[in-house]
């Protein structure tokens, strides 16, 4: 089982699928919103089980972010398109047994910090 919390406590989630992908997201969006990258991983989205007050924000035509209204905690990214959800390596209860193992959309990295871990580094996704 994989449990997580926003900041509040408003918005829980947990799902008993195996996270896959755990990467960070160097991409301006994931930026802005987190206020650096932004560390995730996948499930699918049925076996997601989200409780409290999502608010999505369509941040393109194709895809969806869910943060927490009450504290802002940016917690979820969603394609309109694909069967899985993104969720928030950093609102996870510890221990989360899972390991980042890429670094994706280095191509729009911000410019005042270096990627030094010697995990791999997509230009895009
Ligand atoms: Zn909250
Ligand atoms: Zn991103």
């Amino acid at each position: 089982m994989t449990k997580g919390q926003c900041l509040c406590g408003g918005v829980t989630f947990e799902t008993t699928a195996e996270p896959k992908g755990a990467s960070a997201c160097h991409c301006g969006q994931c930026r802005r919103q987190s206020g650096h990258v932004w560390a995730s991983a996948y499930v699918p989205k049925d076996t997601m089980h989200i409780t409290g007050d999502v608010t999505w924000y369509a941040s393109s035509d194709t895809a969806k972010r869910g943060f927490c209204p009450t504290c802002g905690s940016f917690l979820f990214w969603a394609a309109d398109a694909e069967s899985t959800i993104s969720f928030a390596l950093g609102a996870l209860d510890t221990p989360t047994d899972l390991k980042m193992t890429r670094h994706i959309f280095v191509a729009d990295k911000g410019d005042y910090y270096d990627i030094a871990d010697g995990l791999p580094q997509d230009a895009r996704s």
